[in-house]
């Protein structure tokens, strides 16, 4: 497998102000998420502009993918054009906790851009803001197959009410 994501740091970092501009579309299999919000995303746009500075690489750009997720609620498929900045440094001695750590001769960028779109993607993804969801009793759909479990668990309800009272008149 290639890697498309893969730069030569040697490279880049031998003069300050060096630059290179990575573009490419990345199977999503590449970035093997195990995420059970993505379900059939197929490829993710990566654009990437290095630059190498002093100590090490600003990496700045976008990842872009349209995605399908599950709603949160009531399981429908929900589509979803999803983009994220990108504003990365790596450091050969990190000098801040954001700071990735740059060493060696290759520096693979993938494992950034992966959680990069991890963390773009909506914790609580939903078909609509204010998705009913589904029973928690008997499992239908309540958007579009309303089930009577509400109405009789009010009614539950209110018989509990009724007996309370009828052991406080006592
Ligand atoms: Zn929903
Ligand atoms: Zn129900």
């Amino acid at each position: 497998m290639s890697a498309p994501l893969t730069i030569n740091v040697l490279e880049l970092t031998r003069r300050a102000g060096t630059l290179k501009d990575i573009e490419v579309s990345l199977p999503v299999a590449d970035f093997a998420f195990g995420d059970d919000r993505i379900v059939a995303t197929r490829e993710i746009d990566v654009e990437l502009h290095i630059e190498s500075v002093q100590g090490g690489l600003v990496v700045q750009g976008e990842t872009a993918c349209s995605t399908t997720m599950l709603c949160r609620r009531c399981l429908r498929e929900v589509s979803a054009d999803i983009q994220v900045a990108i504003d990365e440094i790596y450091r050969s001695v990190p000098d801040n906790p954001d700071a990735y750590v740059l060493e060696g001769e290759q520096l693979d960028l993938m494992p950034m851009v992966r959680e990069t779109v991890l963390l773009g993607l909506p914790d609580a993804p939903l078909c609509k803001p204010d998705c009913p969801g589904l029973c928690p009793q008997c499992g239908a759909d309540m958007q579009s197959d309303p089930c009577q479990c509400q109405a009789q668990r009010t009614d539950e309800r209110w018989s509990v009410l009724d007996q309370l009272r009828g052991q406080l008149g006592d």
